[in-house]
């Protein structure tokens, strides 16, 4: 899994915050002038539908810590989104959000 290999610097990647739980990088292919994808270190949560209480806490982290990685990155306006499904355009099936901003996006 990529974002796996990301987190393990198996492959190379451009990171922007990195905590016990959770990394973030630029992506690969940005669609917005600033966009960064915020990955929990745990590839067996494929997406929101496998959000539980045991493992919500990752959401919690995730979540705090969006303004001040948005903040870090200049962005004081900003979108997250999350992709769940193939049919609502996921491609990585490893739980991320896009921070997205900096421009129309
Ligand atoms: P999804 O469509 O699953 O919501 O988003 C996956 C995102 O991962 C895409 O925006 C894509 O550009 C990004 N991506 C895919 N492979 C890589 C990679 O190897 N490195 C980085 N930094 N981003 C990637």
């Amino acid at each position: 899994m990529i974002f796996q290999k990301i987190i393990n610097r198996e492959v190379p990647s451009d990171i922007v915050y990195e905590d016990d739980y959770l990394i973030a990088f630029k992506d690969v292919n940005p669609k917005a002038k600033v966009h960064v994808l915020i990955v929990p270190k745990d590839s067996s949560i494929q997406n929101l539908n496998d959000i539980n209480k045991g493992n919500i806490y990752y959401i919690e982290k995730i979540f705090l810590a969006v303004p001040s990685i948005a903040a870090s990155l200049g962005l004081t306006d900003y979108k997250l989104l999350t992709n769940c499904g193939r049919g609502a355009g996921q491609e990585i099936f490893h739980l991320h959000f896009h921070l997205m901003g900096g421009g129309p996006c």
